[in-house]
């Protein structure tokens, strides 16, 4: 369990999610970052973290007040509580842009699903929205656009992006749009047989 100084926000005097919480709770959520790693993580364990946070007067705040606090911040959306493989853990979604940290260690624990997805997932996911828009308007307006200029237009522009970010991957991201565009024009039931590889090559 970390125990490092942490910065307190100055934003969170005025949060009004965190002013409709009984005094209680807005003290676990007031020294709930002393306990969370590097990366805003902790185990989900009430009882643990109930020992660290309040240590001293645990019979005035025994376990289940720490599982009454834990739900109304999730409530409020104040932290987020995930499970990865049967096991819970809990994270401050917003952490990143709270807390700035001189060399951070590297987090342990398992990423938030829903709030801390990779690099990869993100640019994944967004072209393979883009690709699917694009894919519906050029069905619509048929035979007077080039599909094929489009989707390679596309994948370039993914690939320039992607270099600033991440040289390495701008190549394979770029095939990963022509790969959806591929799939999306041939229907989806046929995306077993696709090789990248191919994709890529003739393009050029
Ligand atoms: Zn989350």
């Amino acid at each position: 369990m970390p125990q490092k100084p942490r910065s307190i926000h100055p934003d969170d005097a005025q949060d009004e999610r965190l002013a409709a919480l009984d005094l209680e709770t807005a003290y676990t959520y007031a020294y709930l970052p002393t306990v969370l790693d590097d990366e805003g993580r902790a185990k989900d364990s009430p009882a643990v973290l109930n020992g660290f946070l309040w240590p001293l007067r645990a019979d005035a705040h025994p376990t289940a007040a720490m599982d009454r606090d834990l739900a109304a911040l999730a409530e409020s959306g104040l932290i987020c509580r995930y499970e990865v493989g049967g096991r819970p853990y809990l994270h401050d979604p917003r952490w990143k842009t709270r807390h700035k940290l001189v060399r951070p260690t590297p987090s342990t624990l398992p990423p938030c699903p829903e709030h801390e997805k990779s690099f990869d997932e993100v640019v994944t996911e967004t072209v393979g929205r883009i690709a699917e828009g694009v894919t519906s308007v050029v069905e619509v307006a048929g035979s007077r656009i080039d599909q094929k200029r489009i989707s390679d237009s596309l994948a370039r522009l993914v690939e320039d992006v992607t270099y600033l970010v991440d040289p390495e991957k701008a190549v394979v991201n770029g095939q990963k749009v022509r790969k959806m565009f591929q799939r999306n024009k041939n229907g989806d039931a046929d995306d077993t047989g696709t090789d990248p590889g191919a994709i890529s090559g003739e393009t050029e």
